[in-house]
């Protein structure tokens, strides 16, 4: 039986099924992606930026197809789907038009005779391993920086969006990159976990959750295999005193709200100095009500359905538990009547360590909001977390800025923004939000061969 279907969020509909493919199939693809490697890693650079240019055109030439696809299989609101694939789009431009300077030889300056190089070679077969929550995005900043270095491609999507999955197929072959560069695998974990063993491939990057990640980073140890873990998020939004209140709601509502609140980015703890609890809460409360659900195929709509009504009712019971052990409810809370993988904006406040809501993920739309009387204490809050991605400061004084920027344990901050993925900035984390970087220069030198080329 396949576990690869499109399921409507909206009303829990299966509307499309694909065969898991068999094992044979699977070490095919792999056959394919290690003989396209010998040729694909000595075309010119040149070459393999043009086949990135065409397959970012292709992106905005069916923007549409391919932003409905998102919504059918996921839920995402059009609009914000169609966000994603022009950012897509951008991500394989960027190492279209960037890559030759980016993967210049680098000279070193050395104490002996002759002249030292750092190439930046690839090293062979990958296998990626995505998640649904952003389809196309997720995909484009594994793919776009491997292929213009020279490496291949095996990548097995999530299970709930195998038509997203073959879009993308196609649209890499219809760029023109040669047979075996790039293929989509209908693959289970049992066939992952046999491509990491075998001595063709030479790495894998997996986006997801801890406990996938966990799996995969086992494998990829024991295998001796490099891998690439960019996993969940419990990101803080620090308001401090003095903050502009207007744009800390301004920012922390859709960035709560935003996808869903299925991101691992997403702020998902507002950290809030006493001094402005009650102007930041009443602004919040007040924004997020304007975030109603309704159907994503509308152009108006920003909160559709979670994914799945397994995430829902997971998210449910994450609010369930903690307002039985005494958590305010200031909006939302309650699964509602009707089909589909709906759940509404949520706040909640008076969260506390029992409560599986003060350390587990939260992935879905439930914003909780923590009062905290010191600068010192917003940090050490943001810091009791097993995660450490992303993260959010509010304040109008920089010195206070770059005070907590330097004690925030977390691989990204954004003073007075959230952060926004963009192509030519590095994107991770630390602790259990994962190893490694994507995008930007950082996103070519996690998969690649580091080579000295050394001359006397
Ligand atoms: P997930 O269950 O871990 O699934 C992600 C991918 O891993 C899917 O393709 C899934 O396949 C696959 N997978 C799961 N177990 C596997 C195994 N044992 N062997 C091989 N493949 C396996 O994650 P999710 O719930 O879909 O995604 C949400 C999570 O991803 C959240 O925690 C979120 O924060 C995180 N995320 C992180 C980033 C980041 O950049 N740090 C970005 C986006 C999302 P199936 O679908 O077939 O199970």
């Amino acid at each position: 039986m396949s576990k690869y279907a499109s399921t409507d969020p909206t009303t829990g509909t299966v509307v499309a099924k694909f065969e898991t493919e068999s094992d044979e199939q699977v070490m095919a693809s792999l056959s394919a992606a290690d003989a396209a490697y010998r040729t694909w890693r000595t075309t010119e650079v040149a070459e393999r930026a043009s086949v990135l240019q065409r397959v970012a055109d292709l992106h905005r030439e069916r923007e549409t197809e391919l932003a409905e696809l998102m919504t059918l299989e996921m839920g995402k609101p059009i609009a914000q789907a169609r966000g994603e694939v022009k950012l897509s789009a951008s991500i394989f431009e960027y190492y279209a038009t960037k890559g030759q300077d980016l993967l210049a030889d680098e000279e070193l300056d050395i104490a002996g005779s002759g002249r030292a190089l750092v190439r930046t070679a690839p090293i062979g077969a990958l296998v990626g391993v995505m998640p649904w929550n952003f389809p196309y995005y997720q995909v484009a900043r594994f793919v776009a920086p491997n292929l213009l270095l020279g490496n291949t491609i095996l990548l097995k999507h999530a299970s709930n969006c195998p038509q997203q999955a073959l879009a993308i197929e196609a649209m890499l072959r219809d760029a023109g990159s040669p047979e075996g560069v790039y293929r989509n695998i209908f693959a289970s974990s049992d066939q992952i976990a046999d491509l990491i063993a075998d001595p063709r491939i030479q790495g894998v990057s997996l986006t997801g959750s801890e406990r996938a990640g966990s799996i995969i980073g086992q494998l990829a140890g024991k295998h001796m295999k490099k891998a690439v873990l960019e996993l969940g998020g419990s990101d803080p939004f620090i308001v401090l005193a003095g903050a502009d209140l207007g744009d800390a709601v301004a920012a922390a509502v859709p960035g709560r709200f935003g996808n869903a609140g299925q991101a691992c980015t997403s702020s998902k703890r507002m950290i809030v100095d006493a001094s402005v609890w009650d102007e930041f809460l009443d602004g919040f409360v007040s924004a997020a009500q304007s975030w109603s659900m309704g159907d994503p195929t509308d152009p108006a709509t920003r909160l559709g359905p979670m994914s799945s009504v397994g995430g829902r009712d997971e998210i449910a019971e994450q609010v369930a538990d903690a307002v039985s052990k005494g958590a305010t409810v200031h909006l939302g809370g309650s699964v509602p009547d009707g089909d589909g993988a709906y759940y509404p904006a949520t706040v909640l406040s008076g969260v506390t360590p029992d409560m599986r809501a003060y350390r587990e993920e939260l992935f879905g739309p439930v914003a909780v909001l923590h009062k905290v009387d010191s600068t010192d204490a917003a940090i050490d809050l943001a810091n009791d977390s097993p995660f450490g991605l992303g993260s959010a400061v509010f304040t109008t004084d920089d010195t206070e800025a770059a005070y907590v920027a330097d004690r925030l344990d977390v691989g990204m901050v954004g003073i007075n923004t959230t952060i926004k993925s963009a192509p030519d900035m590095p994107f991770g984390g630390v602790k259990t939000s994962g190893i490694g970087r994507e995008l930007g220069r950082f996103g070519l030198d996690e998969f690649a061969n580091k080579k000295l080329v050394r001359t006397l």
